[in-house]
């Protein structure tokens, strides 16, 4: 698996050169970090992994919500069940898996997977603010609607007001 570290200091745990000064200019967190060390580790003798790239971590409401590349929660959901499982005991949260799409529209629809997203739209407000408008075919329960709010924001820097078909 790639991480934010290299592979070397995915399994050794500490850190070269160059992977510390990407947590010393905070282009990394010390959260990142620990993910990446548990995760090189944990995944290194599984060949399916290979390829999924892990990009960053984040804790959000009571969750820890982990960034991977474009593509790769099939893989994770098929072949990293139980590294995910042993990571929830490990750091005492519930994971939440996330896909980085650079589209918009894609990066929600991964968010909400299996929910289906009927529309997103951009409202514009009379004081030139704008608002983003996403309607569900199927209705989130309270705690996931706060954590998508959250995951949004926090990864796009956009306030999503979520809807619902009637
Ligand atoms: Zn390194």
């Amino acid at each position: 698996m790639k991480t934010a570290l290299c592979k070397v200091c995915q399994v050794t745990g500490v850190l070269c050169t160059s992977c510390e000064r990407e947590l010393r200019t905070g282009k990394i967190t010390s959260l990142d970090v620990d993910i990446s060390i548990y995760l090189g580790r944990a995944a290194k003798d599984k060949k399916e992994l290979d390829t999924v790239s892990f990009k960053r971590a984040l804790y959000i409401d009571n969750y820890l919500v982990l960034i991977f590349k474009k593509g790769d929660l099939r893989l994770m959901l098929s072949h990293g069940k139980k590294i995910i499982r042993d990571l929830e005991e490990k750091f005492g949260r519930k994971v939440y898996l996330v896909e980085d799409h650079p589209n918009f529209r894609e990066f929600i629809e991964g968010l909400l997977y299996p929910v289906p997203v009927e529309t997103i739209n951009i409202i514009w407000l009379p004081d030139g603010s704008k608002e983003t408008r996403i309607v569900l075919r199927k209705r989130l329960r309270r705690e996931k609607e706060r954590l998508v709010k959250s995951i949004v924001k926090e990864l796009r820097g956009v306030d999503v007001k979520l809807g619902y078909m009637r």
